[in-house]
């Protein structure tokens, strides 16, 4: 994509000026050094600027105010607790992680790398064997001699110690060059029909294959049919020239095949997303995995295993597109990989895994290259007896800090080489000093502000009581450090309809005081003491206030509401309390009330796959871009929930929340019975979510390659620094490198990631996380190391930031250009000679292609009317934030048959393909995205597993309205449940049980996640695709 180059000018990119009190880049500004190729010095190393960029509002000004108490507006710093300082701390006790083994991977010998790579093992029915066989991508198991297997030697030694490098293996079938694929049917009548593939001219390209195939045809490459639409011509000498025909979005011509009907493809035949996942499950689940190698490739993000740091960071926080970077440009340009990484700082790990470690110089600060900045850590070269270090990133030799010397020992390794987590671990933490705060002062705790929404609509729906009710127990939830009693943080509420109601909750008062802002074109904070507390010591108080909102605006009649004002308001209150944290809003309504940020209904239907399209995921006034960059420059982080009933522009509502870091939630139609419980889990994993706030990551590279793209919930003021407002658990940052220079294998290429925040106890602290990736001259060496999950975070992220300024049209032509060119590059400079006809993948993406189709059918990418845009909108703004594993699920959905469960196991059953054809009459299935999940029962679903979930007689009695499962005392119940709660258990999100019955209307909802049939919005099956891919291919080779 890179080198296609979407034309990525989202309107917030543009270079602003610097904003914040820190410098730019992190800890004392270093403006005499720029290391090489930051593309403008001035932005990457820019000198401090004092202060914040917008001055303040002025405190206690003359707008109208409701009853002020005496004194409540007047502004002292006093009233609040400085933050804990930054010295003083306890710097956790380091444990030496056990000495990697140099000798070979850290997993047992039944791994991948040691699966016999032989294209001849028997293929036999048992499960395991089909597992192992897929591993070394044995064809023969997905169909009847329809593929083969093939291995090229890669012909060139490994440039790394360590495990073996993969098998070169790749899936090759044949297909034809494809007939033009009809287009697809749009209308719902054809919704329960059996999904029927197109024929397909199935030619059978492979030598000695005993496969019959009386219909064996081969397709000369086509001329495309009208509406096709020329690619720019900057690919490689080889490729150019080609010509796209998606055909879920193009038209085609009229079928060029003509002749007796062609053989049914079989879907058996070509590769399983599901045999992959299970596949790495059986070969290298369960167990550890060390990051003691460079360019080590991890479990797949679908595996469990314990993971064990070695001087690389863990999966969990690093995955990248690739674990080997072509050594030039050149090469980078052919294969059209991306490189990138995809980056969740603050991923959580699970109890069996250890901790970050946090290290602490005290005044000296944390130990860094003196020319390009990168902190210390397991990439840096001692020398000289111990008395200075090379820098891995630049090479730069800097003297080592005398209270850091150590010997080396007869390897040259530091004696404390394992005492010191910089020195031995991927991934720790430092406590940073006051050069790196805002204006040189130690930060204060973050502080939480509730600002509720309370005009009619919601009022009535009893969703105010509900959020007072549940607040009054979640306070006692906020997040603390482990080692403190209770939380630092304070808390404030605001409620909101036409004006803000702001309230005084200080721990002295009898009542609280409500104080009316109504003048909210230039939005002021009318007090500060009182206005954010301990709850602990305002609990009285507090408590008081949410058992009174409710009945206070219980006969409202105010349906007007204003949106802008309230973010503007929350940031004002954090600014003058100078903390940084999270605005939560709970929010109805189009904001269409007299106030910045008003905003009409401006969906538009007709703009639907038109050049105009894009501006319906752009905001509709530029003034929620202003407040955005307010909020990130002051730490204020929003958090949006959304209980619309009808269009609410979620373009515009949620942008603010998109570049602070913060999460948006959306209930449709919310109603207090069915959708209560999905929403207050969402609101307590949120409250109780281990965050950072005021945070600022930056990248780092070895020489020869740069970060160039940055994607996620972020926002950027130069091209280096990626700012967040507040980064969570569940947030990751897609970053894409490009080279700009040749890569040495030798030294691979290093990536250090720092993250500059505030805890939530206040104090000031750097997370960095290292990893190491091999360089190679050989392509296929690319190709092996390659990982689909992170390529599809990429190309999802890439894609939805691109449709904010191209037509939808061009980026999905452009996905498709791109997969094809990924694997004519392939077929073309590592596989065997074979016939052009036959389909080749390699083995790490053999399942690329059911994944880019499932992107192009994604809500975001499909311009339907049946779609609203704001499910659009939304879709698209979850996205931008993902980790790998939430975008794997997200755009291949977990199917699991429960008809035939293991009662007495505790496992989780495997998945099936997301296709009807895994669906039977008498099965029940579960199916997962990570925000919907559904309970499919078929007619003949069997009675006791009927009684058993629902206790009721027969299919006929159950009720589908129901959102959760009964708590029921018997094996089936129990077990189901444990079933949903394992899927549920760590995703951001909390999905909604719908049940849907066979043959019943909302069974079109439940299709719609059927993601390798053909979609009732138009999209390609995954057999329809694979083809138009293959020819596309084919055109590439020609
Ligand atoms: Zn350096």
């Amino acid at each position: 994509m890179s080198q296609q180059g979407y034309v990525t000018a989202p309107p917030y990119s543009q270079s602003q000026p610097r904003m914040g009190g820190f410098s730019a880049g992190f800890g004392p500004p270093n403006s005499s050094l720029h290391y090489g190729h930051y593309g403008d010095p001035n932005s990457s190393h820019a000198a401090p600027q004092p202060g914040m960029s917008k001055p303040t509002v002025p405190l206690g000004s003359s707008a109208p105010l409701g009853p002020l108490p005496p004194g409540t507006h007047q502004f002292s710093q006093n009233n609040f607790q400085s933050g804990a300082s930054a010295a003083g701390q306890q710097p956790h006790r380091f444990q030496s992680p056990p000495p990697p083994n140099n000798t070979g991977p850290s997993y047992p010998p039944s791994s991948l790398h040691s699966q016999p790579a032989s294209p001849h093992t028997a293929s036999t029915s048992c499960t395991t064997q089909l597992a192992n066989q897929l591993n070394s991508m044995q064809i023969n198991s997905y169909g009847p001699s329809a593929i083969q297997s093939s291995h090229t030697s890669s012909g060139h030694p490994a440039s790394f110690q360590g495990p073996q490098p993969l098998p070169l293996t790749q899936h090759q079938m044949a297909l034809p060059p494809g007939p033009q694929i009809p287009p697809p049917a749009n209308n719902f009548s054809g919704l329960c029909a059996q999904s029927s593939l197109p024929n397909m001219a199935r030619q059978d390209g492979i030598p000695g294959s005993g496969l019959p195939n009386p219909n064996l045809q081969q397709l000369p490459g086509q001329t495309p049919g009208p509406g096709y639409h020329p690619q720019q011509g900057n690919y490689g000498p080889q490729m150019a020239g080609s010509q796209l025909s998606y055909p879920g979005a193009f038209p085609g011509g009229p079928a060029q095949l003509s002749g007796p009907p062609q053989k049914r493809l079989d879907p058996d035949s070509i590769p399983s997303p599901i045999q992959v996942i299970e596949n790495d499950k059986s070969s290298r689940g369960g167990q550890i995995y060390a990051t003691n190698t460079r360019g080590q490739v991890p479990p797949l993000v679908t595996t469990d295993c314990l993971i064990q740091d070695q001087g690389h960071a863990s999966p969990r926080y690093i995955r990248c597109t690739t674990y080997c970077f072509p050594s030039t440009s050149d090469m980078a340009k052919q294969a059209r990989i991306p490189l990138a990484a995809v980056i969740q700082p603050f991923a959580t790990v699970p109890q069996n895994e250890t901790p970050l470690y946090v290290v602490n110089h005290g005044e000296a600060g944390p130990i860094r290259c003196n020319r390009c900045k990168a902190y210390m850590c397991p990439f840096m070269q001692f020398i000289e007896g111990g008395r200075r270090y090379q820098c891995g990133f630049c090479n730069c030799i800097n003297d080592v800090p005398p209270f850091f010397f150590q010997h080396l020992d007869h390897i040259g390794r530091r004696v404390d080489h394992y005492e010191r987590p910089e020195l031995s671990l991927g991934s720790y933490e430092y406590v940073a000093t006051l050069d790196y705060c805002r204006n040189n002062k130690p930060p204060n705790p973050p502080a939480y502000i509730f600002m509720i929404d309370v005009s009619y609509r919601n009022i009535n729906s009893g969703l105010v009581k509900l959020i007072c009710d549940e607040l009054k127990t979640l306070l006692d939830k906020l997040p603390r450090e482990e080692q403190e009693e209770s939380s630092a943080i304070r808390v404030g509420f605001v409620t909101y309809n036409k004006v803000l109601h702001f309230f005084n909750v200080k721990s002295n008062l009898a009542q609280p005081q409500m104080m009316v802002v109504s003048d909210v074109g230039e939005v002021f904070v009318p007090l500060l003491d009182g206005f954010l507390v301990n709850f602990q010591e305002s609990r009285s108080v507090v408590n008081n206030l949410l058992d009174q909102i409710p009945e206070m605006f219980a006969d409202t009649n105010e349906s007007e509401t204003i949106f802008a004002p309230v973010i503007q308001a929350g940031m004002e209150a954090l600014k003058a309390a100078e903390c940084a944290g999270k605005l939560f809003i709970f929010h109805s309504s189009l904001p269409t009330a007299e106030a910045p940020g008003k905003l009409r209904n401006r969906d538009d239907k007709k703009l639907l796959n038109t050049d105009k399209e894009k501006t319906l995921f752009q905001p509709q006034v530029n003034s929620y871009e202003s407040l955005a960059r307010d909020c990130v420059a002051n730490g204020c982080c929003v958090n949006l929930f959304l209980f619309p009933n009808q269009y609410v522009d979620i373009a515009s509502l949620g942008l603010v929340t998109m570049h602070t870091g913060g999460t948006l939630y959306k209930y449709n139609n919310f109603q207090l019975n069915s959708d209560s419980p999905q929403f207050l889990t969402d609101l307590r994993r949120d409250i109780e979510k281990k965050t950072g706030f005021d945070a600022i990551m930056r990248v780092r590279t070895s020489t020869g390659f740069r970060a160039t793209d940055f994607f996620g919930a972020i926002y950027m003021n130069n091209t280096t620094d990626v700012e967040m407002a507040a980064v969570d658990c569940d947030k990751a940052v897609t970053v894409e490198f490009k080279h700009d220079d040749k890569l040495n294998e030798d030294s691979g290429a290093l990536i250090q990631c720092a993250v500059l925040y505030t805890s939530i106890s206040g104090q000031r602290r750097l997370r960095i996380h290292n990893i190491g990736l091999n360089c190679s001259t050989q392509l296929a060496d690319v190709y092996k190391t390659c990982e689909t999950d992170a390529l599809i975070n990429f190309f999802a992220k890439s894609a939805f930031k691109a449709i904010l300024s191209q037509p939808l049209k061009a980026v999905r032509e452009i996905l498709v250009s791109q997969t094809a060119h990924m694997l004519a590059c392939y077929r073309k400079n590592c596989a065997s000679p074979s016939a052009v006809s036959q389909l080749i993948l390699p083995d790490a993406m053999k399942v690329l292609p059911v994944y880019v189709n499932c992107l192009l059918k994604s809500s975001v990418l499909t311009g339907r009317p049946e779609i609203p845009t704001d499910e659009r909108a939304y879709h698209r703004q979850l996205v931008m934030s993902m980790g790998v594993a939430d975008t794997q699920l997200f755009f291949y959905p977990q199917l699991l048959p429960i008809h035939n469960l293991d009662l007495k196991s505790d496992a989780v059953p495997a998945a099936v393909r997301c296709s009807e054809e895994r669906l039977s009459e008498g099965g029940a299935f579960i199916l997962a995205n990570g925000l919907s999940m559904f309970l499919w029962l078929g007619v003949s679903t069997p009675p006791e597993l009927i009684q058993g979930l629902f206790n009721v007689p027969s299919f006929a009695h159950i009720s589908t309205e129901a959102t959760l499962l009964p708590d029921l005392a018997n094996t089936y119940s129990k077990k189901i449940k444990s079933i949903v709660e394992h899927i549920q258990n760590q995703k951001p999100y909390t999905m909604k049980l719908m049940i849907v019955k066979q043959r019943e209307q909302p069974e079109m909802l439940f299709r719609q996640f059927l993601v390798e049939d053909k979609s009732i919005h138009g999209g390609a099956s995954y057999v329809d695709f694979l083809c138009c891919v293959h020819k596309e291919i084919c055109q590439l080779l020609n």
